[in-house]
């Protein structure tokens, strides 16, 4: 945790006292060893980001007087749209997307998606936000990636891919793709990862009907969150 993120509620406007328990009182008490008087970097989901000075701490309560004073970093302009994967590997994956600052993931449905993945207790909406949350505390960013969860795979692409994606350079990672994912920082994209087994042809047919452009990482084949920060490296970082 680089940035202690306060939920919104906690505080009115942008400085004042706060109480933190649970959780990220353990982590300042505990794993940063903090102590009275030290100050430390905060953030308002959804909201500001600034500093807090740590005016008491103990092993029951953590208070704070806190200022926002800046905007956090610009998002990402990039819609993920990502075919299910694992609940273990979910877990990772949703902090890695939130830490890369990604506007907006679709979960979706294909071929090889395990049918058991949508019945994981982490597909509750205070499970993907928590795990969402972890990501941005790590990366100092205060904005939720918008997530969107759509089982079916055809009527989502025939329906509604095209409104999310437009604008957008529409890209499909594929290992098999003879095409090298581009590096571009300016330009906004929606890309799309497959599953642990891969997207059928049928399915990068239909995506490749649909203006998506298959591009390779290169001749190794990755895991889901392996290839998903390296993507998001290469389309964010340039
Ligand atoms: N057996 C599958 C591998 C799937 S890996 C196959 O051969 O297609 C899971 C997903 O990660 C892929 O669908 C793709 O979107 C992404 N991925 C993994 N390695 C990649 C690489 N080298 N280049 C581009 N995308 C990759």
């Amino acid at each position: 945790m680089n940035t202690l993120l306060l939920e919104p509620g906690e505080l009115t406007g942008t400085s004042g006292r706060v109480r933190i328990a649970g959780r990220r009182r353990e982590h300042v008490y505990a794993v940063h060893r903090a102590a009275i008087g030290d100050r430390l970097r905060v953030g308002m989901i959804g909201g500001r980001l600034g500093e807090a000075t740590i005016v008491a701490l103990d092993d029951a309560r953590l208070d704070l007087d806190v200022e926002l004073d800046r905007e956090p970093p610009p998002p990402l302009p990039l819609v993920l749209v990502l075919a299910m994967p694992r609940p273990k590997v979910m877990r990772r994956v949703l902090q890695a997307i939130a830490a890369f600052g990604v506007e907006r993931v679709v979960l979706l449905g294909a071929w090889r998606v395990e049918r058991s993945s949508w019945e994981s207790p982490m597909l509750g909406a205070a499970s993907i936000r928590a795990q969402l949350v972890l990501g941005l505390e790590q990366s100092g960013d205060t904005r939720l990636p918008e997530v969107m969860l759509r089982r079916r795979f055809k009527p989502f692409v025939e329906d509604e891919l095209d409104e999310l994606a437009r604008a957008t350079r529409r890209l499909v990672a594929h290992p098999d793709a003879t095409v090298r994912c581009p590096c571009d920082v300016r330009t906004a994209f929606t890309l799309a990862v497959g599953p642990e087994g891969g997207f059928t042809e049928y399915e990068i047919g239909m995506l490749v009907a649909r203006g998506f452009e298959a591009v390779s990482l290169g001749p190794r084949v990755l895991r889901v969150e392996q290839a998903v920060p390296a993507l998001l490296g290469r389309l964010a970082l340039g």
